[in-house]
């Protein structure tokens, strides 16, 4: 990035980051590098170590590009990259965790975050408690002795509640424990973690990063006290993606900008129509005041993405369902999101959560807008809700 000390935009950032033209010929991009051997030129060398690259597992310059382009995006003081958005999740929670150690998770968390912390975690010792996402600095109160770690999600994976990170990294700092966000709905663009006090902050690259739906990726950013603890654990487990995940981040972190604010004016009107349709009963979407911890969003976030959740009006059967979703020809059932193609998939967390009820009073939608016309797809959901009603085989 060439710096000559005058601040610079946010396209113009994406634009420079991560990159090292001159180490290349003058490429554009750092290409993608394959190796793990890495040859040292004398004994004295390998002795010492003295390379600027010295095993495939302790870097590249692909993964270099990406993991510098990502700590000054974060504004943390470095990041690790991980095969996967959960891989990340587990690695931010194995850096701050030790046997013995009581763990605080919201109730609302991505679920194969929970089923970590219930499976690995618990082998090793660790306690792990759920807590109501609303619960702000009261949190304090759930904090024992051993409590090491607190892991936050902002929104709440598929329930959208909104967190008050400010309140909770605040007391968590005063009593030394540290704080992981799963930032992914966000992005370091609409929400600066570190800002907020985080210790460590996880990005599924999967989603919007790469935001093309053909890689997996994950991200963990820290500020500068909890960096070595992250840089030590990742280390010694050696688990990193492979470098043509790497090049598509960084080719997808160009446009990431454009791609979010895109996302963020089709998830607005898609909402906004949607909770005009007879069906639907109501939005679990963070911009709308029917979102719980909306007035929160609306204070510390910079934006909000395309994904959200819509409850439908109780009366529909679970026939009535299929019919609609089974014949959707433009809104696609699967996991995840952030890519260019839209989503849907129903939900139900009644089965897991253990703290905070869950009652919307219908079924539960979470969408993902692509880009796709809005006319198309609004077609494409009207059509599948004029199918609730049809309740026949
Ligand atoms: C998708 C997702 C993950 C996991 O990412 P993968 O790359 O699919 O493992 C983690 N957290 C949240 C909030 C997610 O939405």
């Amino acid at each position: 990035m060439k710096d000559d000390g005058k601040p610079v935009g946010l396209g113009t950032r994406l634009a420079q980051l991560g990159r090292m033209s001159d180490a290349h010929h003058g490429f554009v991009n750092t290409p993608i590098y394959r190796g793990s051997t890495v040859l040292f030129k004398t004994l004295d060398d390998l002795e010492r170590g003295r390379a600027r690259y010295t095993y495939g597992t302790s870097g590249t310059p692909t993964v270099e590009s990406l993991e510098s382009a990502w700590t000054t995006l974060t504004g943390g003081a470095g990041t690790v990259l991980c095969p996967s958005g959960l891989g990340a999740v587990a690695m931010a929670l194995m850096a701050t965790l030790r046997s013995g150690d009581h763990l605080l998770v919201p109730d609302s968390v991505y679920f194969p975050t929970r089923s970590f912390c219930g499976t690995l975690l618990e082998r090793f010792g660790i306690e792990t408690s759920y807590y109501d996402p609303l619960l702000g600095g009261r949190l304090e109160s759930l904090v024992k002795d051993n409590t090491s770690t607190i892991f936050l999600e902002s929104p709440g994976s598929q329930t959208f509640e909104i967190q008050d990170v400010p309140a909770i990294t605040g007391f968590a700092r005063r009593r030394g424990i540290k704080t992981i966000l799963d930032n992914t709905w966000a992005t370091p663009l609409f929400f600066p973690a570190h800002e907020h006090g985080c210790d460590l902050s996880v990005e599924a690259g999967t989603k919007y990063l790469g935001g093309h739906a053909d890689l997996l990726l994950g991200l963990v950013s820290a500020n500068a006290e909890t960096w070595p603890a992250l840089k030590r654990t990742h280390q010694s487990m050696a688990m990193l993606p492979g470098p043509e995940d790497c090049y598509l981040a960084l080719r997808g972190m160009r446009t990431l900008h454009i791609r979010l604010r895109e996302a963020q004016e089709r998830g607005l009107e898609m909402a906004r129509w949607l909770q005009t349709q007879p069906e639907v009963l109501s939005i679990l979407h963070p911009a709308f005041p029917s979102c719980p911890g909306h007035e929160l969003w609306k204070r510390d976030f910079k934006g909000s993405t395309g994904v959200f959740t819509i409850i439908l009006r109780p009366g529909p059967s679970r026939r009535g369902l299929s019919n609609m979703l089974d014949h959707l020809s433009l809104f696609g059932m699967g996991y995840s999101w952030g890519g260019f193609e839209s989503l849907i998939i129903p939900f139900d967390c009644r089965a897991y959560r253990t703290v905070t009820p869950w009652n919307p009073g219908g079924f539960a939608l979470r969408l993902q807008i692509g880009l796709e016309d809005l006319q198309d797809l609004k077609s494409d959901l009207r059509a599948g809700l004029d199918r609730l009603s049809i309740d026949r085989a």
